[in-house]
């Protein structure tokens, strides 16, 4: 079986990925923010550094989601994006 991947745009560069391959943040409902996980307002970062590390990504993020980013989230966040290796130099 063959899936279709899912595509969704980056909120920082605008170009269209692989779900898989992108950062997920949701405004879930009833948990607030999550990563990667929960039901609600998306918005989604791709894994390249020049838009992870892009200095306006929480205000991007914030006005994506139309919500407030806690501090505490902003630090979660940042540690999950360190974890990532920037592909954009693998020529991928
Ligand atoms: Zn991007």
């Amino acid at each position: 079986m063959k899936q279709n991947p899912v595509m969704r745009i980056c909120i920082s560069c605008r170009k269209t990925y692989d779900r898989k391959n992108l950062l997920k943040i949701t405004k879930d409902n009833k948990q607030g923010i999550m990563l990667q996980k929960g039901m609600g307002r998306s918005a989604y970062i791709c894994k390249s550094k020049k838009c992870y590390s892009d200095s306006k990504i929480k205000k991007k993020l914030q006005k994506a989601l139309k919500t407030y980013l806690e501090p505490e989230f902003i630090d979660i966040f940042e540690k999950e994006i360190a974890s990532y290796y920037d592909y954009s130099n693998k020529g991928i």
